[in-house]
């Protein structure tokens, strides 16, 4: 049995964290391949270090002086390193940054930097091995991660370490620069580790005790979700639920490993369960989760006949692409057709967008209304369960919410109801209660 780890900043964020962390990983022999991110915040305002180290490579590049921050930098982990006892300088580390910081070194080995020196120090702390993450990860020129070369150097690395403590979040180019990941990239570096070591289960700590059923912003204490597919995650968090960054999913999907969110601050709690299939022994809810977002527009085009017109939708649809606009769903009728749209998209061009579609297709009306709001129902329960749109439905008539469209994907396991902006937080709660309550 191996699992492969990785702690969010919020985990790292102090001494007080990098304790319960050890207690954590100590608690498990199979817990071997650590992966950390930078120090995050420790309290609201706080500052993450690697927001810190952005900041130095913008002053830098401007030639103002980093002292400043570069201090905070250093005082976050001498604060670690005092506050845990622990025999380790970083100062010849601090010194070598500072220079490459001030010598106009990229912004990426700038950003990186938070991770490889919290890496040192969990190594130190734990007693694990310092694996860098630049003898491992590596990019092609286009900037894609190798990933063939990149599994087998981490699989032949990390099979001559017992237990090791990886920096998360970068990985190194062809010509030898560092090159990070996106925001929030440690979970795609502890998704290689995974798959690269074959684990047995992707523990992914952070300071939640796993997805929720809804947004608990707009729904009062919503439910954890135990289990969810891949799939189901995907669509979840296409409406903007996330915990977990979009491209970790990949790696370790290609070869069914779980991930499993914890929470470091109630290690106790079971957290989710992101998994490529569920055994439906596990299935009491028929939903798994409910998202939505606002900001979305809906152009309805309306012609006669227009069911049995060839071409008519692709016309309409070459109008959107000739202004490098994407759609996200197309709910049709026999002679109507809407298209909905992120309204940001298509703000600064709708006249135009109209005058296309009048011309290409000489419609009956052609409408854009604003102020649509997205709720997404999603629930590999709901395939071949009979009535569960029908109770989406209901529920929302009878919070008196109207809904403007409807939509299910053939696969099922989601579905999208238009309402009012005004009406997103009713329709979001009623939808809850009526399946969760
Ligand atoms: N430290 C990086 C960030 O703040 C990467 C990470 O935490 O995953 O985005």
């Amino acid at each position: 049995m191996l699992r492969v780890l990785k702690f969010g900043g919020s985990s790292l964020a102090d001494a007080q964290q990098f304790e319960k962390v050890a207690n954590i990983i100590k608690a498990d022999d199979t817990r071997r391949f650590i992966i950390v991110s930078a120090p995050g915040k420790r309290f609201s305002d706080d500052e993450k270090v690697t927001d810190m180290l952005y900041e130095c490579y913008n002053l830098a590049s401007k030639k103002l002086a980093i002292d400043e921050i570069f201090a905070k930098i250093e005082a976050r982990y001498n604060g670690i390193i005092s506050d845990l006892k622990l025999d380790l300088s970083l100062q010849s580390e601090f010194d070598r940054i500072r220079t490459a910081i001030l010598n106009h070194a990229g912004r990426d080995y700038i950003a990186s930097r938070g991770e490889y020196l919290n890496a040192i120090v969990m190594a130190n702390y734990l007693g694990f091995d310092f694996v860098d993450a630049e003898s491992g990860i590596f990019f092609n020129d286009n900037g894609k991660l190798d990933n063939k070369k990149t599994y087998e150097t981490i699989e032949q690395i990390l099979s001559e370490h017992t237990h090791a403590v990886i920096p998360g979040f970068y990985g190194v180019m062809p010509n030898g620069t560092i090159k990070t990941f996106t925001r929030g990239g440690s979970d795609i570096t502890g998704s290689i580790v995974a798959r690269a070591m074959s684990a047995d289960i992707y523990e992914n700590w952070t300071d939640v005790s796993g997805m929720l059923m809804a947004d608990p912003r707009c729904v009062k204490n919503p439910k954890v979700i135990e289990h969810i597919t891949y799939r189901e995650l995907r669509e979840l968090a296409y409406m903007g639920a996330t915990v977990l960054h979009e491209d970790a999913i990949f790696p370790v999907r290609e070869c069914g490993i779980p991930i499993n969110i914890r929470n470091t601050n109630a290690p106790a709690d079971a957290g989710t369960m992101i998994v490529s299939e569920v055994d439906n022994s596990f299935d009491n809810e028929v939903i798994t989760g409910i998202a939505g977002k606002k900001g979305f527009s809906i152009i309805t085009i309306e012609k006669d006949m227009m069911n049995s017109e060839i071409g008519f939708g692709r016309r309409v649809l070459e109008v959107l692409e000739n202004h490098q606009i994407s759609w996200e769903h197309l709910p049709s009728g026999i002679d109507a057709m809407s298209l909905v749209i992120a309204t940001d998209v298509i703000k600064d061009c709708k006249e135009s967008i109209i005058a296309d579609i009048i011309k290409k297709t000489s419609p009956d009306s052609v409408v854009i209304e604003d102020g649509l709001a997205l709720v997404s129902v999603v629930g590999r329960s709901m395939v071949g369960n009979k009535g569960t749109a029908g109770r989406v439905c209901s529920a929302i008539a009878e919070a008196q919410v109207n809904i403007k469209m409807i939509d299910q994907g053939s696969s099922e396991i989601n579905i999208i109801v238009g309402v009012s902006e005004d009406d997103f937080l009713t329709a979001l709660n009623a939808i809850y209660n009526e399946f969760v309550g």
